[in-house]
């Protein structure tokens, strides 16, 4: 259903490029992630605390480090990520205070990863990298330990997977799958916003898969808890991997079958019902009210675009 989708909107949608090539295969074979990760061209994603280290690279940056710059803070969790332009790639994890190293070398910048996609500082296809790596080393520092019998783990498969050896259960990096959707009646589509948003900002509906459920429930049930909106027809549109910590956005459109609004408002400050060229203002930034959509590397935009487009 892609194709339903303006092709400069996808372009704009964050975390969903990456330059790496996983080698999913070799990265089971200890040998082979040491020699990887030994080697002198090898590059390195740094996260102090959860915040990328950036090198500055002409007007913008990278988030791939040479080897030097890699190893110039006290370094915790490192993962081989798998290769990128035929280089290996090496997320490491450094204390939040490690930052500090950085921060007031002009040849460096420490920047949080929504800012970074927001404000467009790496390329594109470095995002999706950088995801990986913040969503793979949350994982780690969180799992430690065996959800089955509570004895220590420890990783494998270059950080893929980490193994108890007690009882013997590997256990996978996790992905939380979210279904985010546009609703539609007519000429029109449902919009809310949370009172956490910016000002003024609206946005698509969101909640999180639950476990049995399928896509096309979770969009029914969840317009149906938070704007009382019966929902037919689900189609899927595009995926986001949002890092914050380890989701993917499973970008949806969805069919209204009923149009009174009766809002949770435990769960949305305020929702309603927006005229095709209302979004098309807001997307531009010319709402007379003043009212605006998340920026283009979210999902919500990319499916208010697609909206749009028809
Ligand atoms: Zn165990």
């Amino acid at each position: 259903m892609t194709d339903r989708v303006p092709p400069e909107a996808l372009a704009q949608l964050g975390y969903a490029r990456s330059l790496l090539k996983r080698h999913s295969a070799e990265r089971s074979e200890p040998a082979h992630v040491a020699a990887e990760m030994a080697r002198e061209d090898a590059r390195f994603v740094l996260l102090a605390g959860d915040v990328p280290v950036l090198a500055r690279r002409g007007e913008g940056a990278t988030a791939l480090l040479d080897r030097e710059a890699g190893a110039r803070s006290v370094a915790g969790t490192a993962l081989y990520l798998g290769r990128a332009d035929d280089r290996p790639v090496i997320a490491r994890a450094a204390p939040a205070e490690a930052a500090d190293f950085f921060r007031d070398d002009p040849d460096f910048e420490v920047l949080d990863l929504r800012s970074i996609a927001v404000q467009g500082r790496v390329p594109a296809e470095e995002l999706g990298l950088l995801a990986t790596a913040k969503s793979l080393l949350a994982w780690h520092a969180r799992h430690g330990f065996c959800a089955n019998c509570g004895k220590p783990t420890a990783m494998s498969c270059g950080g893929y997977r980490r193994d108890c050896a007690a009882c013997g259960t590997e256990h996978f990096p996790r992905t939380d799958p979210v279904v985010i959707m546009l609703v539609t009646r007519g000429d029109r589509c449902l919009l809310g916003r949370q009172a956490r948003f910016v000002a003024n900002s609206y946005s698509c509906l969101a909640g999180f898969l639950e476990p049995g459920e399928t896509i096309e429930d979770a969009v029914r049930r969840e317009v149906f808890e938070e704007a009382g909106i019966t929902v037919g027809k689900v189609d899927y549109l595009a995926s986001q991997p949002w890092p914050f910590v380890s989701s993917l956005m499973i970008g949806c459109r969805g069919e209204a079958e009923t149009e009174t609004i009766t809002l949770d408002r435990a769960e949305l400050e305020d929702g309603r019902w927006f005229t095709r060229d209302e979004v098309r203002r807001m997307l531009a930034r010319e709402h007379p009210d003043g009212l605006i959509t998340p920026p283009p590397m979210a999902i919500a935009h990319t499916l208010m675009r697609a909206f749009v487009a028809e």
